[in-house]
C-alpha cells in the first residue's frame, strides 16, 4: 500500500508481465560504496525494493565497486545497515560488481577477438581532445587499427601489471562520429594500482561503470534496470554492450530513467556531503542534520516516514525538486500516530502554587497517547513548585493571549486551573518566579462561571528529571546552497550558506519516564515537537534527546 502509487515504470512493468516478456520482476539497487546513502538514495531504494514487493519479484543489493580509491568497507557496512533500517530485504547475499571482474575480463577478451575493442595508448587528456564535441565529430585514435593479436597481447599485459597506471586503456570500437558522445569508443578498462576493498591487490585494471553495469545486470537476471536521468544518453551504450557480449543470460535487461530527487535546503551529493564531514561542518555522516539515511535515523525520522516521503516525491521524468517541508511533514504524520507523549519544559520559569495542600491537591493519570489506550497511562505528579515554559507567561500580554499573565488563568495540562497572582522579579527586572493559586474545583472539570481557554504544559519540580536536549534545525539557510552564484557569475561555496543556528544543546526538564528509556525512543514533548533519545549518546539515567521536528512547519523563508 505504501508503494501503491502509479507511475510510468509500473505501466511498463505491467505491460511486460501481461505480454509475457518477463515472468517476474527483478530489480536492483546499485550504490557505489563511496559514501553514506542519502535521501535521494532512499527514493531509489523505495522504488526498486518497492516494485519487487508489489509484483512479488526480487530486488538485489549490488555494490557498484569499480573505483577502488574512493570505496571502503565502512561505506559497504553503512549501506547494508541503512537499507535494512528502511525496512527492506535484499535477495540473498549482497552482490558486488567486483565479484564479476573475471567474467568482465573474459568478455573484454571476447570483444577484442571479435574486433570490437582495442588497446589505446592515448593519455586521458588526449582521449578527451579526440572525442570531439556535441557539434563536432571525434577523431580516430592512431592505435584504433591494432591487430587482434596485438590487442590480445597488450590487454593481457595490462592485466599482468606490465604498464604504468594511466598509460593504456581498453576501448570499445564503436563510432567516433556518433551523434552520441558516449558511443565514441568509450573506455572500458583503465590501469590503476589501488587496493580494492573486496578483491585486494588481485587486479590492477578496473572496468568502467557503463560496461560493468550492463553486464552485472545481465548476469543477475535483472529485468528492469532503473537509474536517474543523467544516464539517459548512456542507454545506447548499455544496449550496445548487451548486444555484443555472448548470450545467453537469464534476461535481456532494459534501462529506464527517472528524475533525480532534489531536496531544497539541503544537498544530495555524496561528494559534497563528504566535504561537510571532512571539513568538520558536521559531526559525521550520521549527524542528525545530515540528509543521509543514518543522519535522518539519528534525528528521529522513522522508516515509515521516509518511505511515505519517497512515495510523495513520486517517480517521473520531470524535475523532482521537493521542499524540505514535505519530508518533515511525512515524518510528522507518522510520528503523530506512533509516538507516545510526555511533558518537557525547555526553558523553565518557576511557579509557586501558594495554596498547594498535601491533602487536597491531587494528581491525575494521563494516557501516553490520546488515540492509543494500549500505550498505557502514567500519573502526573504535582507539588508546591512547578516549572512552566517561560514563553507561556507574558508581562504585557498581547490581544487574544490565552496563556498566563498576571491576573490571568490557565489550565495546567491534565491538572488544575491556576491563576497568576504575582510575578516576582530579580534586581534586573527579570521575572524569576510566579506566584499562582490553584482552583481546587477544576480537576477534570470545567471551572464555574467562566471560560479558561489556554492549556499549558508543566512539570512538578520535585519530580522532573534533567535531560540534555539538542535542538536541531535545518543545516542550510537557503533553498539551493549549491546553486548560488556570486557577482562574478561563479558558484559560491555551498558551505557559505550553512545555517549558523542549526544545532544548540540545552539542559531541560522532563517527566520521570525520560530516565528509563532505551536509545532511539521517539516521543512527542507536548506542544513542543517530536524528540528521540540519541542513538549513541543517550543512556538510561542520563537522557539525551534530539529534536526531530516541530509540531508545525515554522520555518521562515
Ligand atoms: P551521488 O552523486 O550522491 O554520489 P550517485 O548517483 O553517484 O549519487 P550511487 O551510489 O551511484 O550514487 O547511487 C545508487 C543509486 O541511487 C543509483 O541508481 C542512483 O540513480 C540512485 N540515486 C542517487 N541519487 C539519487 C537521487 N538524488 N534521487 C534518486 N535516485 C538517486
Ligand atoms: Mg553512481
Ligand atoms: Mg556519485
Amino acid at each position: 500500500q505504501e508503494f501503491a502509487d502509479n507511475h510510468f515504470i509500473r505501466t511498463i512493468i505491467e505491460k511486460d508481465l501481461a505480454n509475457g516478456k518477463h515472468a517476474a520482476v527483478h530489480t536492483r539497487f546499485p550504490p557505489e560504496p563511496n559514501g553514506y546513502l542519502h535521501v535521494g538514495h532512499a527514493k531509489s531504494i523505495c522504488l526498486n525494493f518497492g516494485l519487487a514487493y508489489i509484483y512479488k519479484g526480487l530486488c538485489n543489493l549490488r555494490f557498484d565497486d569499480t573505483n577502488p580509491e574512493k570505496e571502503n568497507q565502512e561505506y559497504v557496512d553503512s549501506i547494508k545497515e541503512d537499507v535494512c533500517w528502511l525496512g527492506f530485504d535484499w535477495n540473498g547475499e549482497p552482490r558486488y560488481a567486483s565479484d564479476y571482474f573475471q567474467q568482465l575480463y573474459d568478455y573484454a577478451v571476447g570483444l577484442i577477438q571479435d574486433g570490437k575493442a582495442y588497446v589505446d595508448d592515448l593519455t586521458a587528456e588526449q582521449i578527451r581532445e579526440y572525442r570531439g564535441t556535441l557539434t563536432e565529430a571525434g577523431k580516430n585514435s592512431p592505435y584504433r587499427e591494432r591487430s587482434v593479436a596485438e590487442n590480445l597481447d597488450l590487454f593481457q599485459r595490462m592485466k599482468n601489471g606490465e604498464f604504468a597506471d594511466g598509460s593504456k586503456t581498453l576501448r570499445l570500437k564503436i563510432d567516433m562520429a556518433s551523434g552520441n558522445v558516449n558511443l565514441r569508443d568509450p573506455v572500458i578498462y583503465r590501469i590503476r594500482r589501488a587496493h580494492h576493498h573486496n578483491t585486494g591487490d588481485q587486479w590492477c585494471i578496473y572496468p568502467m561503470y557503463d560496461y560493468t553495469h550492463a553486464i552485472s545486470d545481465a548476469i543477475e537476471g535483472i529485468t528492469h534496470s532503473l537509474c536517474t536521468l543523467e544516464f539517459e544518453a548512456h542507454r545506447p551504450l548499455y544496449d550496445w554492450v548487451l548486444d555484443n557480449i555472448p548470450a545467453p543470460h537469464p534476461t535481456r535487461p532494459r534501462q529506464y530513467e527517472f528524475s533525480r530527487l532534489e531536496l531544497l535546503y539541503t544537498i544530495t551529493s555524496k561528494r559534497k556531503l563528504n566535504q561537510l564531514v571532512s571539513e568538520g561542518h558536521v559531526r559525521g555522516w550520521d549527524d542528525p542534520r545530515m540528509p543521509t539515511i543514518s543522519g535522518m535515523r539519528r534525528r528521529g525520522y522513522t522508516p515509515a516516514g521516509v518511505r511515505l516521503f519517497a512515495k510523495r516525491a513520486g517517480i517521473s521524468k520531470s524535475e523532482n525538486i521537493v521542499d524540505m517541508s514535505v519530508l518533515e511533514g511525512a515524518v510528522r504524520e507518522d510520528l503523530e500516530n506512533t509516538a507516545p507523549r510526555m511533558m518537557a519544559v525547555l526553558n523553565p520559569l518557576k511557579v509557586t502554587l501558594t495554596n498547594f495542600d498535601r491533602e487536597k491537591t491531587q494528581s491525575r493519570s494521563a494516557p501516553y497517547h490520546p488515540n492509543h489506550p494500549d500505550m498505557g497511562e502514567r500519573e502526573i505528579p504535582v507539588s508546591e513548585t512547578i516549572y512552566i515554559e517561560r514563553d507561556d507567561f507574558s508581562e504585557q500580554p498581547p490581544q487574544g493571549w490565552q496563556r498566563l499573565s498576571v491576573g490571568g488563568e490557565v489550565r495546567l495540562r491534565y491538572g488544575y486551573v491556576i491563576k497568576c497572582d504575582e510575578a516576582v522579579k530579580d534586581g534586573n527586572g527579570e521575572v524569576v518566579e510566579l506566584k499562582c493559586s490553584i482552583d481546587h474545583d477544576t480537576l477534570g472539570k470545567k471551572p464555574e462561571g467562566r471560560k479558561v481557554k489556554g492549556v499549558i504544559h508543566w512539570l512538578s519540580a520535585a519530580h522532573a528529571v534533567p535531560v540534555q536536549v539538542r535542538l536541531y534545525d535545518r543545516l542550510f539557510a537557503v533553498e539551493r546552497p549549491d546553486a548560488v552564484r556570486g557577482e562574478d557569475g561563479q558558484y559560491r561555496p555551498f558551505t557559505d550558506f550553512l545555517n549558523p543556528d542549526s544545532a544548540r544543546e540545552i539542559t531541560a526538564w522532563a517527566e520521570p519516564v525520560a530516565n528509563g528509556l532505551a536509545a532511539e525512543s521517539r516521543w512527542q514533548f507536548e506542544r513542543l515537537g517530536y524528540f528521540v533519545t540519541d542513538r549513541y549518546d543517550h543512556a538510561a539515567g542520563s537522557p539525551v534527546f534530539n529534536r526531530t521536528v516541530g509540531l508545525k512547519d515554522t520555518w521562515q523563508k
